[in-house]
């Protein structure tokens, strides 16, 4: 029903924010009825996580943290496990558990399964760039049947911050800058990992992560401070949380490093218990971020361990994540009355509940079948959709006089660059079970297609055997291979330079001050653009680039972003036509790092951008984006026509608009829809993605598109948190991205 403020006063929309009881169903029956059976410590102790510590196959552990974890394992006072990987390792591990317990409460097993397990998908914000909701779910599918073989219950993702920040490593990790995608997308992955039946053996629990705030770490620098209004944090940052919860059911939710306006996430009992828990309902349980609730007496908010613990737990973190703040302190906290016992329950019941919902307590072995295991990794299937959807990922950024696609005959092709044979870097970060060096090259996908020349050129890196837990060792300065590279550029009809950032260049800890092509690549493309221009740039990375020289100079341009175990082939299929690219860019990309962060859906100032001194503007840069969100090309030509708007129903306003290929190919786009509410009781950004489509045309072929536009798309949230609807004008836009469509208004009427 579509809620309209009457008599322009703000009503607010309470239903969806009223706590309900769950019903109590079956399995809180169960969960109950095991919570009477346990001891105290024993229920901290569901609320314990540890990391992987010794090789489950080999000998006991005799000393150490190892050999406390096992002890505790055997104590049951040990809810879950990380990082032990493989069916084999998790069953012997379960089997202490189950066996050796006094009420055998199976282990939940966690990994981070961000983008693949063994066959590896695109990054996410890769995937993202798809807008292909059923894909990505896909994606997040064959991980899921993939981890599942190896043991795994459950996996920390998706990341479904929103981040508008590409210095900050993590933008890989999630789907980029809008609220509005970022939400569809969060819920078709979290649906991917989960099933319809979680209690089946190839489906895994998702986390939604990080609660909240994470992706706005002052400046780009990881784990800092997050300090933002009320509007942005209701309106921008929430709502994938609450989609979460109430439209995919995600099982848990990860808090987070930072403080958020000075109170740390996993102490935050605003966000943990009076959002989520109570105005949202979540049923499952909230997991802490690595060693995060001790990370708060760092913070200055916990004086020791055990405050952290007193003040994690209450504030609604249920399992502690390396910390050893609960196992250690909080039975002591219970018996000095600083946790209440009923806090303890109701973690402990939130924890089993996903236990008997996984299906453990009926099979705890049921995700560790050696042959199925054997059988699914890799499967020919999983790679046949990765490449499907690594096609899908990339983004046509440049395409002047049509140099690509290139032709099939193409002959005297130069490939240049270091990640052009690189194995590794398109497997992104985030991957903790592939195999290293396991993708596709680049130059192996070309070799398909066309006898192609490579040479080098620079390295990326000093060290290539970088890894998840290692800095960059950047080469800045080694350019003696620069020579043979533009000696085979003059020689070359065309020139594919693939350059960007290696794998370890993006993901936790990867902030960068820099945005533009790491080491002497800049150098190198300048080099060999001055003996032959007709270059066609691939950019491999992991976040927005400021690559404003190449879009000056090089005549096309594709973003390839990291695209997993199939990528050599993907981008083979997109520079040789096989498959026209229809990728739109998920984040902004800027002319130079200064303008960060830049979005698209920012709000207007009372002296909107013009070139004008005393108007918003830099005197050294535009203040336009290089590339705006929603951004990218095709090897057709796509017309808008036809904007309708209809604001007459009573419940909902449709807008439509017809949509032609006029190119000489079938093509696909993806049709997006904007909104601005001119006049709002809080300003409203001077546009927001409200709905999109992406369409396949035959050449010559038109489609009519429509949006349907009800409350859900038309409120916005007040700085009380309430969603509210006002009436008044709404400026509307279809088109191809967030700066180029068609554009049209209507009045929302009080009376609809
Ligand atoms: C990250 C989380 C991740 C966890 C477990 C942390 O460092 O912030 O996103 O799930 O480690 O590996």
């Amino acid at each position: 029903v579509l809620l309209v403020a009457a008599m322009a006063t703000v009503i607010a929309v309470t239903t969806a924010f009223i706590s309900q009881d769950k019903p109590s169903d079956e399995i809180d029956a169960k969960v109950q009825d095991l919570l009477a059976k346990m001891t105290l410590e024993e229920k901290i102790g569901q609320m314990v996580q540890y990391t992987g510590f010794w090789d489950v196959t080999g000998p006991t552990p005799s000393e150490g943290q190892s050999k406390r974890k096992y002890e505790q394992i055997k104590k049951g006072l040990v809810g879950s496990m990380l990082n032990v990987n493989g069916a084999e390792r998790v069953r012997k591990m379960q089997e202490i558990a189950v066996n050796e317990t006094r009420l055998g409460i199976p282990l939940i097993f966690g990994l981070d399964v961000i983008h693949g397990q063994k066959t590896m998908a695109p990054i996410p914000l890769a995937e993202a760039a798809s807008w292909d909701l059923e894909a990505i779910e896909k994606s997040a599918r064959i991980a899921a049947i993939e981890a599942s073989a190896m043991g795994q219950n459950w996996t920390f993702a998706p990341m479904i911050d929103i981040s508008r920040d590409a210095r900050w490593g993590r933008v890989m990790e999630g789907a980029g800058e809008d609220t509005y995608l970022g939400t569809k997308v969060g819920v078709a992955r979290i649906k991917g990992f989960q099933g319809d039946d979680l209690s089946a053996n190839n489906t895994i629990a998702a986390t939604a992560k990080h609660f909240a705030g994470y992706g706005f770490a002052e400046s780009g620098k990881d784990y800092n401070t997050v300090d933002v209004g009320l509007s942005t944090l209701y309106n921008v940052i929430l709502p994938p949380f609450k989609a979460a919860v109430e439209e995919a059911d995600v099982k848990t939710v990860m808090n987070s490093f930072n403080t958020l306006n000075g109170i740390p996430a996993t102490g935050n009992k605003f966000l943990q218990r009076d959002i989520l828990k109570g105005k949202w309902n979540f049923d499952g349980f909230v997991i802490s971020d690595w060693g995060s609730a001790a990370e708060m007496i760092n913070h200055g908010y916990a004086a020791d361990l055990k405050d952290a613990a007193v003040k994690a737990a209450n504030a609604g973190s249920d399992m502690d994540m390396e910390s050893y703040a609960y196992v250690d302190y909080l039975k002591g906290a219970v018996e000095e009355g600083l946790v209440d016992e009923s806090v303890i329950d109701e973690a402990a019941a939130r924890i089993l509940r996903v236990k008997f919902e996984l299906g453990l307590f009926d099979d705890p072995y049921k995700y560790c079948d050696v042959a199925r295991e054997k059988e699914l990794l890799h499967h020919p299937d999983h790679h046949a959709a990765v490449l499907d959807m690594a096609r899908k990922s990339m983004v046509l950024l440049k395409n002047e006089n049509n140099i690509l696609p290139l032709k099939k005959g193409q002959k005297k092709i130069a490939v240049i660059g270091d990640l052009a044979a690189d194995k590794d870097s398109p497997l992104g970060n985030w991957r903790m079970s592939a195999d290293a060096n396991t993708a596709v090259s680049v130059l192996e996908g070309l070799e398909k297609y066309a006898d192609v020349k490579y040479a080098r050129g620079a390295k990326l890196l000093n060290d290539n055997n970088t890894n998840f837990f290692t800095e960059l060792d950047v080469n800045e300065t080694d350019k003696s291979e620069f020579k043979e590279a533009v000696q085979l550029a003059k020689k070359s009809e065309v020139v594919i330079m693939v350059l960007g950032e290696n794998a370890y260049h993006s993901g936790e800890a990867r902030s960068r001050s820099k945005l533009g092509l790491p080491g002497v690549q800049q150098e190198l493309l300048e080099e060999v653009y001055k003996v032959n221009k007709n270059i066609v740039l691939v950019l491999m990375n992991g976040r927005p680039l400021t690559i404003t020289w190449a879009d000056e100079h090089v005549p096309a341009i594709v973003e390839a972003w990291q695209l997993g175990s199939q990528s050599g082939n993907a981008i083979a299929d997109v520079l040789f036509g096989a498959y026209n690219p229809a990728g739109k860019l998920p984040m902004t990309f800027p002319r130079s790092v200064g303008q960060v962060p830049i979005y698209y859906n920012h709000l207007n100032s009372g002296r909107p951008t013009s070139d004008a001194i005393f108007w918003v503007h830099y005197m050294d840069e535009e203040v336009t984006p290089l590339y705006p969100f929603g951004y990218g090309l095709s090897y057709t030509t796509f017309e808008y026509t036809d904007l309708k708007v209809n604001a007459e129903d009573a419940e909902a306003v449709t807008v439509t608009a017809s949509v032609k290929n006029t190119g000489e190919v079938a093509g696909e786009e993806v049709v997006q829809l904007y909104i601005r509410d001119r006049v709002a009781s809080v300003a409203r950004p001077v546009k927001e993605l409200k709905g999109f489509e992406k369409i396949k045309l035959a050449a010559g072929e038109t489609r009519t598109v429509t949006f349907t536009l009800t409350a859900k798309e038309l409120g916005f949230y007040n700085n009380n948190g309430e969603f509210i609807v006002e009436p008044g004008t709404f400026d509307v836009m279809i088109g191809t991205n967030s700066a180029e469509g068609l554009a049209g208004s209507f009045e929302l009427k009080q009376s609809l």
